[in-house]
């Protein structure tokens, strides 16, 4: 019996225990050796919890919640909350290091707390809520004190699976996905699939964290592991910190990303750089220049800089012969005024980093044998010797045995998830 009151004593927590000591010591009318700790603990003890709101306690002070309209400023919003001219005044000014008090946007949400005394508002906390994470706090309490902060992100690991009938988009999203999520898998197998053809019957499972504040999902976090079946092909994606911020690596710790050659061709030299605007020899006028050219006699291989789909591999009055590559969604290269394309390369076949696609030449409006190389990044053509992209590098000796065991982690669970039966709608019943 004594042990047992003994062991519920403990597992009442250190501020208990702490609570009960402070009791014995200071209640001199008790005579301490009389009260046996049960009850102590079970009737005397007041177990106070303070409301708190975005960090503050709110126990005395009512909370209103609202949602700034159009041309509001603080004034306005503050009116019948008994704020003086003078704490607006300091507000605006101290606000400018913190979080500019005008750089409020309308239909963003704030809340008001304040005092009530008779039956007139006295606001101490004024608290702009910009996203469901984000928040800015003016105290106007005492002396003015503002402050950002955030609140408490909670993560919870998630699965999600399914098949592709539309695209990427359509049936993640159709299948409870988020439009983040979505764009993490296009960038994580973008090398691998070109999300933007539709592969009917492609399926992806996913193991990735979701953020929640409160209730509300806010967001999602790490994609940990994922897996992609594209026309047949198994590709399995791994994250892993390197020390670099961590990329997705496949069954064999390659990245998934891939890198570029320096120069789609040797035995060159460089004849123009990228640039706004040069004087064209052929055209007679100042126009900018958006490739770099490698003077190279005729004839020279020229290679595909990364692996891709060829979007392009025609005749075209100004480039001549040219080969264009989609690397991934958001990369290509182009290859212009070729002598000749590569037997073989045509629009919609894959080729890989190295390979020869055509050779130089001077075809369409070119005064010599060069290769004018064009990268496209976004849409937008980009200067090749300059565009900055994220290293490509395999797991490091050192990180494989920790990378091994997460792989067979993760691969095994990924094995383990199934995908959803599709519900396949009967239309011969609802004629
Ligand atoms: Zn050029």
């Amino acid at each position: 019996m004594a042990n047992k009151g003994r062991k519920r004593l403990y597992s009442f927590g250190a501020a208990t225990v702490i609570f009960a000591a402070w009791y014995f010591i200071h209640s001199s009318n008790v005579p301490n050796d009389k009260v046996t700790p049960e009850l102590v603990i079970q009737d005397t003890v007041p177990q106070y919890v303070p409301k708190y709101y975005h960090g503050i306690i709110v126990d005395s002070l009512e909370v209103y919640e609202g949602v700034i309209k159009r041309n509001q400023n603080l004034a306005n919003i503050l009116n019948e909350y008994n704020v003086t001219d003078e704490t607006l005044y300091n507000l605006s000014v101290k606000s400018k290091n913190v979080y500019d008090v005008r750089k409020f946007g309308s239909r963003k949400k704030y809340s008001i707390l304040y005092e009530e005394k008779d039956s007139l508002k006295y606001a101490t906390h004024f608290i702009y809520r910009p996203d469901p994470v984000n928040f800015v706090v003016f105290d106007i309490k005492d002396s003015i004190e503002i402050y950002k902060d955030q609140k408490e992100i909670e993560i919870k690991e998630k699965e999600l699976a399914g098949d592709i009938n539309m695209s990427l988009y359509v049936d993640m999203m159709e299948n409870g996905g988020h439009v983040e999520l979505v764009n993490e898998v296009a960038e994580i197998f973008g090398w691998e699939v070109d999300f933007f053809s539709v592969k009917k019957g492609d399926t992806y499972k996913i193991i990735y964290e979701e953020k929640y504040v409160d209730t509300t999902m806010v967001g999602i976090g790490l994609v940990k592991a994922a897996y992609f079946n594209h026309m047949g092909d198994s590709i399995y994606a791994f994250n892993f910190d390197q020390g670099d911020g961590g990329d997705y690596f496949d069954e064999e710790g390659e990245s998934l990303r891939k890198t570029f050659l320096k120069a789609p061709l040797k035995f060159s030299r460089i004849s123009s750089r990228y640039s706004g605007r040069r004087y064209h020899p052929v055209l007679k006028r100042w126009k900018s220049h958006l490739g770099t050219d490698y003077a190279a006699p005729r004839g020279t291989p020229i290679y595909a800089a990364s692996d891709g789909i060829v979007t392009h591999a025609r005749y075209k009055s100004n480039n001549g012969n040219y080969v264009k590559i989609k690397h991934n969604g958001n990369l290509a290269t182009q290859y212009l005024h070729m002598s000749k394309i590569a037997s073989g390369i045509k629009k919609g076949i894959k080729v890989k980093r190295g390979q020869t696609i055509g050779y130089v030449g001077s075809t369409g409006l070119a005064t010599g044998p060069h290769l004018c190389y064009r990268f496209w990044q976004n849409g937008v053509q980009v200067d090749a010797l300059k565009v900055k992209l994220p290293p490509a590098k395999p797991i490091y000796n050192e990180n494989k045995l920790e990378f091994d065991s997460i792989r067979s982690v993760f691969t095994e669970r990924l094995d383990q998830i199934n995908i959803p039966d599709r519900i396949v709608e009967d239309l011969t019943a609802s004629i």
